[in-house]
């Protein structure tokens, strides 16, 4: 079978480890400093302001003050690059505007920018950036070399901005360029198994459901280790003394392994997303496991959002090169709650119950493959794939028109109001792309954590910076 493709200009990011001297370090340093400083005046700013004015100032207001800030009081601003600090304040309004969008769409009420802290987000955004064979040149920074070289990591592109960002102890540049790319034409759906459902587990194992069949990709051994060092080096972590060099030592350490696990999550991740891209019509997903569990942030489920974060961001591109389709489920859309066998809804599911039961219909299933199977449903009806060739009879009737099947009865179905409201929000944030690509980001597209990541599962070592800060 040949598929039709066509050159597009595409948007894609190139991450570069750097190899920093002692002295590029410390500006390295200073850079993301004073980003984290603007933003954070940024946000002390519109807040006072707020509580004075009831308004916030606007962002032209903020870059003026700022440059008022810089001759008064901050003269060592001077010292890197303009754009960090103008930059900062244009993050910060973006985090005001999706804050506001998002209590317009009544979506989960949080949100609201916070200020950043040391060691946590350790980023900053420059223009002017340019690329030679081994090197990157930074403004105010100079000639950084770079840990591969750009052949190594097939470069190739128009670099629209750079983003510095430190991990652990390394620092890393991410381009984000624009180039023509030959795309793939959006691939029809032929048979019931071009339509996969996906749940990430609690661990990174991922469970894909085709209609008939589910398969369950489990992560390797060693990250499943390393997880389990990290939880323990996080109870360490919590138990020395806040100042003293051991705590610093400890959470050093902490960082690398973070890491580390991102890596090889991102690694396992890479490969799934190219898969299903590759082979697939339709992949769908849900949105981030924040669904009312907010306040039980445990270190499994960060690593789960993040994990799920970073699928959907390399399912977003990757979907558009090999021309399959994406859909994201709702926030509100209860995959893992709902029976696969008869629909009906649980008032609650407890994370650590790995087997869903249904009380009405009796089913018992593993609790990942029951979502999926939920996920995979809500594709085939959201994109109206009616008529399959096969495996029909996995559409359920709508629930919503309620169908009574007796066997529902006893227990509550999927509340009409919830799914009404989630369709609200959904409508709000909704963005398609030319191959219908249904993705419903959380932020402007123009953000370059959102911009796709380079190459497909060769690209280890990688993480996304976006997808977790260092800790949960
Ligand atoms: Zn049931």
């Amino acid at each position: 079978m040949c598929s039709i493709s066509e050159k597009r200009l595409i948007k894609q990011t190139f991450r570069f480890e750097l190899d920093p001297n002692r002295a590029q370090r410390v500006m390295l340093a200073k850079s993301v400093g004073a980003s984290r400083f603007v933003y954070n005046w940024g946000l002390a700013e519109s807040q006072r302001e707020y509580e004075l004015t009831g308004r916030r100032p606007r962002l032209s207001e903020l870059k003026s003050r700022l440059v008022e800030l810089k001759k008064t009081e901050c003269p060592w601003f001077y010292e890197v690059s303009a754009h960090i600090s103008q930059q900062a304040l244009v993050d910060l309004n973006w985090a005001f505007e999706r804050f506001f969008e998002r209590l317009k769409s009544q979506g989960p009420k949080s949100g609201f920018p916070r200020f950043k802290k040391k060691g946590r987000h350790e980023s900053a955004r420059l223009y002017e950036v340019s690329l030679e064979a081994r090197h990157i040149r930074l403004p105010m920074i100079g000639r950084v070399r770079l840990k591969e070289t750009r052949a190594e990591r097939g470069f190739d592109g128009r670099i629209l901005s750079a983003t510095i960002v430190r991990r652990a102890d390394r620092w890393f540049a991410a381009l984000a360029v624009e180039r023509e790319r030959e795309v793939v034409v959006a691939k029809p759906v032929k048979r019931a198994s071009d339509v996969v459902g996906v749940d990430l587990g609690l661990t990174s194992a991922a469970v894909i459901h085709d209609g008939t069949e589910t398969r369950t990709l489990e992560a390797s051994r060693r990250l499943r280790k390393n997880l389990t060092k990290l939880r323990r080096l996080d109870r360490q972590l919590s138990r020395k003394q806040t100042g003293s060099r051991n705590r610093e030592k400890a959470k050093l350490r902490r960082a690398r392994l973070h890491y580390k696990v991102s890596c090889q999550r991102n690694d396992f991740l890479h490969k799934l997303s190219s898969e299903l891209a590759r082979t697939k019509s339709v992949i769908v997903l849900e949105d981030l496991h924040l669904k009312g569990m907010q306040r039980n942030r445990s270190l499994a489920l960060s690593i789960s959002d993040a994990a799920m974060g970073g699928l959907r961001r390399q399912l977003a591109y990757k979907s558009e090169w090999y021309g399959a389709r994406l859909v994201v489920a709702g926030r509100f859309f209860p995959s893992s709650k709902t029976c696969s066998g008869c629909g009906v809804m649980k008032e609650t599911l407890s994370l650590h119950e790995r087997v869903f039961h249904c009380s009405a219909c009796g089913l018992s299933l593993d609790r990942d493959e029951n979502a999926a199977i939920n996920l995979r449903r809500y594709g085939v009806k959201e994109l109206g794939i009616v008529p399959l060739p096969e495996g029909l009879r996995e559409v359920t009737p709508d629930r919503e028109e309620g169908s009574g099947s007796t066997l529902g009865r006893r227990a509550k179905p999927a509340s009409v109001t919830q799914e009404a409201t989630a369709r609200r929000a959904r409508g709000t944030t909704r963005r398609s792309t030319p191959n219908g690509v249904l993705v419903r980001f959380r932020g402007g597209t123009n953000h370059p954590a959102e911009y796709p990541h380079p190459r497909g599962p060769r690209s280890r070592g990688q993480s996304d910076e976006s997808a977790s800060g260092p800790s949960g």
